[in-house]
């Protein structure tokens, strides 16, 4: 009787775990001609879909990987929802969790440290881990579009890419983007809430007022939003240097000026914003 408990428990751990991505539904968008945006649970997936077949920009979570397949397929049929080429933007599980599924029939790009950080991680397996790690970028040449893949230095974490169209003027920018709400910086893994912001005003530079911009988190973005996203890590910054004489517990006890409070979400409260700012204050 207790073995049958036992044995019913294991098989009850992974349903549950699958539980949690039953509901979850793949929404695409088409972005430009030939380039679409897929959201569901974890990082927007970006995607190329052409004559040459599909390239796709960070995979979500595996137990979504049946449902990415599915939406990818009536993008390129002959593709049967199997891309040639995967990029990573950064190594979290929430944009390389389907790697495995993908790393089967297709190539997985990122940069040297999300291999660095996805092999230093006994959860990973090795089929999920990037086979061509690049340094500071690398550009694809696929379904008539120049795709350059661009590493500038920390920022979310030590290794991640944004990927320029230019001649769809479209942008993912991975986790160097959060649509209307505070950013997770990954301080422990390389991040910097001021190397964020340069990589961010990098990606300002680069757009223009008709720019599609696909962030990491949220919904599809244009340069209008990141500027507010950029004054909001500048005040942000602005105010932890104005309290840096304080200890944390005033930081904490006095808050966040009012106008900033309004970018609190369920992941990143507040109070774990002003973890972020503090950390990064005591650590220049
Ligand atoms: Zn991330």
């Amino acid at each position: 009787m207790r073995k049958r408990t036992l044995l019913l428990a294991l098989l009850a751990w992974p349903a549950l775990a699958a539980d949690r991505f039953a509901d979850v539904v793949i929404t695409p968008t088409q972005v430009a001609p030939g380039i679409h945006m897929l959201q569901g649970a974890g990082g927007n997936i970006g995607v190329s879909a052409g004559s040459d077949g599909l390239l796709i920009i960070d995979d979500q979570f595996a137990p979504l990987a049946n449902k990415i397949i599915a939406a990818l397929t009536p993008l390129h049929p002959d593709s049967a929802g199997k891309p040639k080429f995967v990029i990573n933007t950064h190594h979290h599980g929430d944009h390389t969790g389907a790697n495995a599924t993908f790393g089967r029939d297709g190539t997985i790009f990122a940069h040297h440290n999300v291999l660095k950080h996805l092999q230093a991680d006994n959860s990973v397996s090795a089929a999920a881990y990037p086979v061509v790690t690049y340094d500071d970028g690398i550009t694809f040449h696929f379904n008539q579009q120049k795709i350059e893949v661009m590493h500038q230095g920390i920022g979310h974490t030590d290794g991640d890419s944004m990927v320029w169209f230019a001649q769809q003027n479209v942008l993912h920018m991975g986790d160097l983007f959060f649509n209307n709400t505070f950013p997770y910086v990954d301080q422990g893994h390389g991040g910097s809430v001021r190397h964020y912001l340069a990589r961010v005003e990098e990606a300002l530079q680069l757009v223009n007022d008709q720019t599609k911009i696909i962030p990491g988190h949220g919904d599809l973005g244009n340069r209008n939003d990141l500027t507010r996203f950029k004054v909001m890590l500048q005040q942000s910054l602005a105010w932890a240097e104005s309290m840096q004489e304080h200890p944390k517990s005033v930081w904490l006890a006095q808050g966040l000026p009012v106008h900033l409070q309004s970018w609190q979400w369920s992941f990143i409260s507040n109070e774990r914003w002003i973890e972020t700012l503090w950390t990064e204050i005591q650590g220049k």
